[in-house]
């Protein structure tokens, strides 16, 4: 029997996490490392490869082989639904692992790592159910030529992923991309790379063939610009900020690479009058605040509430804000985290001050780092902000209109049906929205109103690997999730027998 397959060398200190590349561990070509801190205590725990253009051209090239040359081509498609399933069975054999690593790594409490590493692998079995689902079809155009439709994969697919969620996104776009037949290379964010590391080993255990799923850190402007610009990748599905994706779009121009998008967000939270308040507090504090600590790229960061209940429902959420416990991600009594890293926290500590001179009340939180914590708390260094609620704030004011990604929320006043629609449209992001009424018609007439890729009704940040995710406007395009996001990893060839 083979040894129960550990996820890194924990022998060293800090911790070393290896490329993953054509099914072999390897460091960078230059042997530089980058360092990743866990974000609790402000202290460096892991090394991660610094890789460069040399190490992800190595990547995509195994990733070809594999596409072009290899077995993995040759696999029928429930033959492919079987080594999917088997990543989803040790994803969960190996859960509590994971969910520790991901919360080490980029502070998210366990209480939500865990059961996000418990969707991540009913990820890989939905993707495994959708692989043999993939048909083409037969079309009539006359007696003389017998039409049909190919649905085939494109090729070698690079995944840019963010710090905020890797697990969850590296297994939504990684799934999809291999059910499709498509081999991939994976480029994870620096800030928190270690659970893409870690899970690569996955694959090669599930008994994928090398070169077929091939992960490489490194910076942004270098991994990742080198994977935009690579000529034998034939699409690039990004995660991460709108200001990235606008370059990806320029550094991808002379390749013609196809492109999909999940961006940032500045989501409306719409409270109507009619709610039972409780409810809807406890919504609002779940849509921005213990949600990975704000940095949530759906987070309800515009809270509009009408009027006639405007102080008393910002009253219950002040009280449930200052409830809110924060401290170590492992503690499962922890609900709410610390910021990913220095610079994020840094610059959600600057918004904190923006609001203000903006002339935005603070109504909850409004405090960071080492004075939330007693003298000598291991926590005192760590990136911790307290859930932060604005009142008095106006849609023009920055604090509105920049995505801030962390536990901070602007409530604006709206008097009915037709402000609250104006407000919430009038910004240039359009990922999600959550409306919150008793009337089931103004329900529907707000969700085909709201310029949004989701609506919540009397919920908020509800996620399921069977419906599609992603943004309008400024907020991307494409989706990932449900089986939209299979189409966008194949390609159509379309076929003529001449009968004549
Ligand atoms: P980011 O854009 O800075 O980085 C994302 C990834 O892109 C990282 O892997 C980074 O190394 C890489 N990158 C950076 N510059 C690059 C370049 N020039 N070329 C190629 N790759 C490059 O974003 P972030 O700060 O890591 O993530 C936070 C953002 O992600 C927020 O805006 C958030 O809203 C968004 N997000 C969106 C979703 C969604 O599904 N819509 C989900 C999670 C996060």
């Amino acid at each position: 029997m083979r040894p129960p397959m550990a996820l890194y060398d924990a022998t060293s200190s800090p911790v070393r996490f290896r490329n993953w590349i054509d099914g072999k561990a390897c460091e960078a070509a230059s042997g530089g490392w980058l360092e990743s801190v866990d974000p609790s205590r402000g202290e460096i725990w892991a090394l991660v490869p610094d890789g460069r253009a040399a190490d992800v051209d190595r990547a995509v090239q195994a990733a070809r082989r594999a596409f072009r040359d290899g077995p993995w081509r040759g696999l029928t498609a429930a033959e492919r639904a079987r080594l999917l399933r088997r990543v989803g069975d040790l994803v969960t054999a190996h859960a509590g692992e994971l969910a520790a690593l991901e919360s080490r790594d980029n502070g998210k409490a366990v209480r939500e790592t865990g059961p996000e590493v418990a969707a991540v692998a009913e990820m890989f079995h939905y993707w495994a159910g959708a692989a043999d689902k993939i048909q083409g079809e037969t079309i009539r155009v006359g007696p003389a030529s017998f039409n049909f439709t190919l649905a085939e994969p494109i090729g070698v697919v690079g995944a840019i992923i963010p710090w905020n969620s890797p697990l969850s996104l590296f297994a939504a776009k990684v799934g999809a991309i291999l059910a499709a037949g498509n081999t991939v290379v994976v480029k994870p964010a620096e800030e928190a790379a270690c659970t893409s590391l870690a899970f690569a080993r996955f694959f090669e255990e599930a008994g994928f063939p090398p070169g077929v799923v091939n992960v490489v850190v490194g910076l942004g402007e270098e991994a990742g610009d080198a994977l935009v610009r690579h000529p034998d990748v034939g699409k690039v599905t990004f995660t991460g900020e709108t200001a990235t994706a606008r370059k990806i779009t320029a550094r991808s121009a002379d390749t013609l690479k196809r492109l999909a998008f999940e961006l940032g967000g500045k989501s409306a939270n719409i409270v109507f009058a009619d709610v039972d308040l409780d409810v809807a507090a406890r919504g609002a504090v779940s849509a921005v605040f213990t949600g990975g600590a704000g940095q949530t790229c759906v987070a309800g960061s515009r809270l509009l509430v009408e009027r006639p209940i405007y102080d008393a429902l910002l009253a219950r959420i002040a009280k449930l804000a200052g409830e809110i416990r924060l401290g170590d991600p492992l503690d499962p009594a922890t609900a709410m985290g610390p910021l990913a890293f220095e610079r994020q926290y840094q610059k959600v500590v600057s918004y904190l001050e923006l609001g203000r001179t903006e002339g935005a009340e603070i109504a909850a939180g409004g405090e960071w780092g080492a004075s939330l914590f007693e003298a000598g708390s291991p926590f005192a260094k760590g990136y911790f902000v307290r859930p932060t609620l604005f009142r008095g704030a106006r849609n023009d004011m920055r604090i509105c209109r920049e995505e801030i990604f962390g536990p901070v929320t602007a409530a604006i006043p709206f008097e009915g049906e037709e402000e609250a629609l104006a407000l919430a449209n009038d910004s240039s992001y359009g990922l999600a929205a959550g409306v919150w009424t008793r009337d089931l018609p103004r329900a529907h007439r707000m969700v085909r109103s709201l310029e949004a890729g989701i609506v919540w009704v009397n919920s908020y940040r509800r996620i399921h690997w069977a419906v599609p995710f992603g943004g309008v406007k400024q907020s991307g395009y494409g989706r990932d999730s449900g089986l939209e996001s299979l189409q966008g990893y194949l390609q159509t060839k379309s076929a003529w027998i001449d009968l004549g």
